[in-house]
């Protein structure tokens, strides 16, 4: 957790303080100053001009070129010198901002068309697109991605954008937005952000995921936020409870400040456990493992004591990757991830693409799967790579040749029948004739399991079982697809429980049907690394749950100090419950009772 800081806030602020409340998405408690964030939209107008305005609107077009490099140059001087692929991409876009390409092509739009420089562009970058699509090479073809970003940056000047880097802020910031895709999110590790808030987004979404696992304290889902306060105001975010105070009182600053130490005392206490194993008083195992979504995050990983990876998100690893087809770096990634934690196994989810998460310069034959109607629904996740073989075949290359430096498990995401499951498997014997026709090592008996998140798979799941090694199961997305709420919106965020017994009884069938193929059942939705539901988990009878890593010493607390035939008996006692609302009043009375030391000072 971050610690509180507080960023010249002295005495009573000018504007009346207010609360409001949102949806907790990362835990943290920090004071700032905020910085709205207004991205660049591409509503900018679209007009036709008298002939006397051409010259003028070239001139302007040029001028945001000019723009666009100095933006640039500057941001390459700010990166140091180690970071030699920021480096290179940087180099190549100040290169390319000035290619005949994008400049002329413009101009002569603008002349020829007469339209302004915002229409002319994007009917250029139209035209470069379909010619990029049109080369076999996929090399050459990602390109584009490059030739977008560099286009977007000129496109945002034009449109009158303030920029969109917060490096240059000097004090310490707490961003508030309309929204934060996952790709954002992930780019505020290397920035003076103390935490975000936004108007959309739920608990589950990739957004909160990954601002967990940075730690970066984070409120989600307040409406209008971004017209409530102003760029300068001083704000309270306390990813605790979901509450923020806008511009706070003396007094609310000094007050969270208190809670903040707390916190960070008991999070002090609680570190003891990382060295324990992950068991109960009466010697049951449960393996306690950590979902990642980069590899920087080994080193926390090891810090808390984690057996291992339960769930390697392998798509963010595509958001910064300009090739996203070169195996070589793939299979570099994995080898490191494997080797860092062999003897301990690691899981590699193959690209879980879609939904809420999408990757700009990804292939997808004629298709915008940002664009789809019903995304979630869509092209997402296996069906994306079944639909790109290529794409699938590399990554498989890449794991299975990484396997020989560690203990590979593969996980095949949004498994939703049989047929899917087999078609993966024929891709995955592919790949293995291809490295066994090419001499290249790799273990052949590396683990196969698939996600258990979609409801047909929980129905089919004794049959899913006989092919494969393990299961785990994704509660992210099973709430979300068995009770039809969509994970990422604040409108429907109440609605989505994780304890109403639908998705208790899924996770109960799962693991039955698993068990009585002889497999192994995990759990690596954000269920399993919160204290509420863990006992609940464990009573189900999962053998791993995989969580954020920092919440690995309180969960493998739980565990030490529980006995399993209660843990038992809870899970039969809350399969019978009718209702969400049920289960909290059962567990609300229990936990307290037999785990006084963690639940009984709520
Ligand atoms: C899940 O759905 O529970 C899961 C772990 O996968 P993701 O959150 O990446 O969709
Ligand atoms: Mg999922």
């Amino acid at each position: 957790m971050k610690p509180v800081r507080n960023n010249n806030i002295q005495g009573t602020p000018a504007e009346q303080p207010a609360t409001l409340y949102g949806i907790c998405a990362s835990p943290g408690i920090v004071v700032g100053k905020i910085l709205v964030l207004r991205r660049h939209t591409r509503k900018a107008g679209w007009y036709h001009l008298r002939p006397e305005k051409i010259e003028n609107e070239v001139n302007r077009f040029l001028q945001s070129i000019d723009g666009a490099e100095h933006e640039l140059v500057h941001l390459r001087s700010q990166l140091a010198e180690d970071l030699a692929d920021a480096l290179s991409i940087i180099d190549s876009h100040i290169l390319m901002v000035r290619d005949r390409m994008i400049v002329d092509r413009t101009v002569k739009i603008i002349r020829k068309r007469k339209i302004n420089a915002e229409w002319a562009l994007a009917k250029a970058l139209n035209r470069i697109k379909k010619r990029f699509n049109a080369i076999e090479d996929p090399y050459i073809r990602e390109r584009y991605a490059d030739v977008k970003q560099v286009a977007d940056r000129v496109f945002g000047i034009l449109s009158g954008r303030a920029g969109d880097s917060f490096a240059d802020v000097d004090n310490q910031i707490i961003i508030v937005a309309h929204d934060f895709s996952p790709e954002d999110t992930l780019r505020l590790r290397s920035e003076s952000v103390l935490g975000f808030i936004t108007e959309k987004g739920g608990a589950t979404s990739h957004t909160a995921i990954v601002a967990r696992s940075l730690g970066i304290p984070a409120v989600l889902g307040i409406e209008q936020i971004t017209r409530k306060c102003a760029t300068g105001d001083t704000i309270i975010l306390d990813g605790h409870s979901g509450r923020v105070c806008l511009n706070p009182t003396h007094d609310q600053v000094e007050q969270y400040q208190e809670y903040s130490r707390q916190y960070q005392a008991f999070s002090d206490d609680i570190a003891f456990f990382v060295h324990l194993m992950p068991e109960t008083i009466d010697g049951l195992r449960v393996k306690l493992t950590a979902n990642i979504e980069t590899i920087d995050e080994v080193n926390t990983v090891q810090k808390f004591g984690a057996e291992g990876i339960g769930l390697f998100r392998s798509e963010f690893d595509y958001f910064h990757r300009q090739k996203v087809s070169d195996e070589q770096l793939f299979f570099e990634t994995y080898k490191y991830l494997l080797s860092a934690f062999a003897p301990f196994p690691v899981t590699i989810r193959t690209l879980d693409i879609g939904g809420d998460k999408f990757v700009e310069h990804l292939p997808v034959s004629n298709l915008r799967i940002d664009l789809e109607r019903n995304p979630a629904l869509g092209l997402r996740s296996i069906r994306y790579s079944l639909r790109e073989p290529d794409l699938f075949l590399m990554q498989l290359r890449a794991m299975l040749r990484a396997s020989v430096y560690g203990k590979l498990r593969i996980l095949f995401p949004m498994i939703s029948s049989l047929d899917e499951l087999e078609s993966a498997n024929q891709l995955l014997d592919s790949a293995k004739n291809r490295l066994l026709e090419k001499g290249v090592p790799f273990d052949p008996d590396v683990e196969v399991g698939i996600m258990i998140e979609v409801p047909s798979a929980v129905m089919m799941a004794d049959s899913l079982a006989r092919k494969v090694d393990y299961f785990s199961i994704g509660t992210n997305d099973m709430i979300q697809y068995s009770m039809a709420i969509d994970r990422g919106n604040e409108h429907v965020a109440h609605m989505y429980d994780p304890l109403n017994p639908a998705v208790i009884r899924m996770i109960k069938r799962t693991v039955d049907a698993g068990h009585a193929r002889g497999i192994d059942v995990s759990l690596c939705g954000e269920m399993a690394g919160d204290v509420m539901t863990v006992p609940v988990l464990l009573g189900l009878g999962l053998d791993e749950l995989s969580m954020r890593p920092s919440a690995l010493p309180f969960v493998k607390r739980l565990l030490r100090c529980s006995c399993s035939s209660q843990l038992t008996e809870l899970g039969d006692k809350i399969l019978q419950c009718d209702d969400g609302a049920e289960v909290r009043d059962f567990l609300n009375s229990y936990l307290p009772e037999y785990y006084p030391e963690e639940f009984g000072g709520r």
